[in-house]
């Protein structure tokens, strides 16, 4: 059975104690609440080991939100993915539209930072999704397609069996405008067709895929009742105990 996952993406937000608070916040809570999912927290560089000290990594993954293209060397001002997981943490947020449309992350980039991932231990939290514009002239399907297939479509059956999904539709992050849970259940369903195409009934059906997008504890419970919507990716909402946790327990 594929897990039900509910991530945080704090973005660039949170100072590092604020960051360090937050974590222990959450954290606290899980230990008295009972979940149906696992959980995971996206943080800043900067916080990655401090919060991994605060942490139960039992009950709370921790994700680095980003990792270099590069192992190592004369590359200023990067993280590399060896980096990331010297601080404890396991999972990494990888082409999240923000970085794809400001810091130019193509899928050819993409490709090499899910294969220094995996290389290093670190599940890749994969982001797709369409802009507005795909949406409205009806391209948004091929356009999701595209950029799974030419981010993942080469790696082995066993390392894709590793990948969770997020679908993330551009015009939903950030904006308040949720896409309905029938959209992004037709979005999944076919999410989940093309892996099937390619690497067969079982690991499409083992295969993670969250929603993101404006998601909040009064849309999750009708999102994650969808059958192929498998938890979410919440960006905004993640950044305060409360309302993250109304999220996780939508399950
Ligand atoms: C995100 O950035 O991954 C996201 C889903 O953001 P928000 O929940 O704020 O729309």
């Amino acid at each position: 059975m594929r897990k039900k996952i509910v991530a945080g993406n704090w973005k660039m937000n949170t100072n590092l104690q604020e960051g360090i608070a937050l974590a222990k916040g959450v954290n606290d809570a899980l230990n008295n609440t009972n979940v149906n999912c696992d959980v995971i927290i996206g943080v800043p560089f900067t916080h990655l080991a401090s919060v991994n000290d605060v942490i139960d990594s039992s009950k709370l993954g921790l994700a680095a939100e980003n990792c270099a293209d590069h192992k190592s060397g004369a590359y200023t001002g990067e993280v590399s993915a060896p980096m990331v997981a010297s601080t404890g943490a396991t999972y990494v947020i990888l082409g999240h539209s923000e970085r794809r449309q400001y810091y130019g992350e193509t899928s050819e980039i993409l490709k090499t930072k899910v294969n220094l991932a995996l290389e290093n231990n670190l599940t890749p939290i994969f982001c797709i999704g369409e802009v507005l514009e795909e949406r409205e002239n009806g391209s948004y399907l091929e356009v999701v397609k595209a950029q799974i297939e030419e981010a993942l479509f080469e790696l082995s059956a066993e390392d894709f069996d590793k990948i969770i999904l997020a679908y993330e539709p551009v015009w939903a992050i950030g904006t308040g405008k949720t896409a309905t849970a029938d959209q992004a259940e037709e979005m999944h369903a076919f999410i989940r067709g093309v892996i099937a195409a390619k690497y067969g009934e079982t690991i499409a059906e083992n295969t993670s895929i969250l929603y993101g997008g404006s998601c909040k504890p009064s849309n999750a419970a009708e999102l994650f009742a969808k059958p192929n919507v498998d938890g979410g990716l919440i960006g905004g909402a993640s950044l305060e105990v409360e309302s993250f946790m109304g999220i996780v327990t939508a399950f």
